[in-house]
């Protein structure tokens, strides 16, 4: 036998899908500080790389003045023409004696005097405080042509560099030289005015040797190098590398602290909407229960204006079926025709009637057959023979106070429950329905020879009476009654006479 296969879909998990939408803020959110991070570094390297930079050419550039400074100071002094003459004809005396003059006006220098072409100090080297390694770079060939600055530092204490100007004659014949040496403490000076706190500076030659330095960087760093020009010397500037600075932890703390923020917030909306819908759909649920149930539907009332089309419908729907089970439980339990309770009706009421008779009312049953039925449907049919059973309903409707009940069991036997009536007013009763039977039965016009049959009986009080039992007893009544002649009313309690039809 084919199954009807219903279509197949996995439900999505409202928790997984909200924590997925979590985790995607904490990934955008994440890039996004991580990306404002390198740029807010990218950005800062480059202004630190450029302030070191500024700052080692500030520095060159008062390194340069000062050397600047000393050449042209010895330059001007060599080619002055009286010097000239000193140098060509003075006697070494007079050379020497003008070196000590020129000492005491710069008392900064080290060393000063004036040398031969081939490098000889003029006059006594130690009192012109000319070291042996300054007269040996001096007499090397060519020194004397040379510019750059020689670094000296054997002597502690007397660490210098040695300048030296050629002396030349009016045809620019080398005649001599100037020497001049200059304590690195000048040097040192402008090393330590032009530092930066936390940078670092260092001066060194062509050989690498360190001229002067100042500060020191530990761990990673960033440099700059700058060459002096004629010198052959290096300046190196220094500056410590921050993988992450001041700025960079308080806009990464911002970063988290908001992050944390909008988690929270997110976290808590998700759960309050979570908990909201929940809501809604348990109110739908019990709504739905209820109406399985049979119970009163309480009405929807949605927590968000959304679902209100949907809880307005689903109300109208419970409303809408509660009536249409009131009405299939109104058919379930009427007889179409005549639009009287049913058997299923008579049974449900004969219960709670019951409990009146055990509590000593007297309830009465009385089992009615219309006598000789047959005989009007085959003679008139059967549309008359309904009406004659819509007239006896009428009249069992016109006779029956609310207390009582009266039901159709079958075909043309009906049956009622009389409470409140003793034998002679069930007797009375019974006459009233006939002649009122009776009455609807001429509004007819045709000679339908019927009556109405009754067999009675009471409602046990003492013991559980049963319903077949009460209706076993009225119909043996309502044999009687039949045998009898028809059209009376027979008591259970009465002995049975005369024969059987
Ligand atoms: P008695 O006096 O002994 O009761 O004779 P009777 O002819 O009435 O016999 P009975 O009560 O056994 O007959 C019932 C008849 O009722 C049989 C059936 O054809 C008829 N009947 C049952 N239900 C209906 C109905 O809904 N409409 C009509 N027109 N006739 C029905
Ligand atoms: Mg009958």
């Amino acid at each position: 036998m084919p199954t009807s296969k219903r279509p197949h879909r996995s439900s999505a998990s409202l928790q997984r899908n909200s924590m997925w939408m979590m985790l995607s803020v904490v990934g955008l959110f994440t890039l996004g500080i991580a990306l404002s991070l390198w740029f807010s570094l990218q950005t800062r390297a480059q202004t630190e790389q450029r302030l070191l930079q500024l700052q080692a050419e500030q520095t060159r550039v008062s390194l340069v003045r000062l050397l600047d400074y000393y050449h042209k100071l010895i330059d001007n002094a060599a080619r002055d023409p009286e010097l000239l003459d000193l140098v060509r004809v003075g006697t070494i005396e007079e050379q020497q004696g003008w070196a000590f003059s020129r000492q005491r006006l710069l008392p900064d220098l080290l060393g000063l005097a004036l040398v031969s072409p081939d490098g000889h100090v003029l006059g006594e080297a130690a009192s012109l405080r000319v070291g042996p390694r300054c007269q040996e770079d001096m007499q090397r060939t060519d020194t004397l042509m040379d510019v750059r600055p020689l670094l000296h530092r054997e002597v502690a204490g007397f660490e210098h560099i040695d300048l030296v100007s050629v002396v030349r004659g009016t045809d620019d014949e080398i005649l001599g030289g100037l020497f001049l040496s200059v304590r690195l403490t000048q040097l040192q000076r402008v090393i330590d005015d032009s530092l930066h706190p936390g940078y670092a500076l260092s001066l060194i030659d062509a050989a690498g040797n360190t001229i002067v330095r100042q500060g020191a960087v530990d761990g990673p760093l960033r440099e700059v190098r700058l060459d002096i020009p004629d010198t052959g010397w290096t300046l190196i500037a220094q500056a410590p590398q921050k993988i992450l600075t001041r700025d960079g932890e308080v806009q990464l703390l911002v970063g988290v602290a908001t992050l944390g923020a909008v988690l929270l917030l997110l976290g808590a909306t998700m759960l309050r909407l979570r908990r909201a819908m929940l809501r809604d759909i348990n109110a739908t649920r019990d709504a739905l229960t209820a109406l399985a149930q049979e119970e009163p539907v309480p009405t929807i009332m949605p927590h968000f204006v959304e679902f209100e089309p949907a809880a307005t419908d689903i109300n109208q729907i419970a409303l809408h079926l509660q009536d249409q089970r009131a009405r299939l439980e109104h058919l379930s339990l009427t007889d179409p025709l005549t639009g009287l309770p049913n058997r299923r009706a008579f049974e449900t009421r004969f219960s709670q009637v019951q409990g009146l008779a055990e509590r000593q009312h007297p309830v009465s049953l009385v089992l009615l057959d219309i006598d000789r039925f047959k005989r009007v449907n085959d003679r008139y049919g059967h549309g008359v023979g309904d009406q004659v059973l819509l007239a006896l309903a009428r009249s069992l409707k016109a006779l029956t106070r609310r207390a009582d009940l009266a039901a159709r069991l079958a075909g043309d036997e009906f049956v009622v429950l009389l409470s409140g009536l003793d034998t002679s007013g069930v007797d009375a009763w019974y006459q009233r329905l006939s002649d009122h039977f009776r009455n609807e039965l001429n509004a007819f016009d045709l000679d339908l020879q019927t009556g109405l049959s009754a067999g009675q009986t009471w409602l046990g009080s003492e013991h559980g009476d049963t319903m077949s039992a009460a209706l076993a007893r009225a119909d043996h009544a309502l044999y009687q009654a039949k045998a009898r002649g028809r059209g009376q009313l027979v008591s259970a309690a009465e002995p049975a006479v005369g024969g059987t039809e």
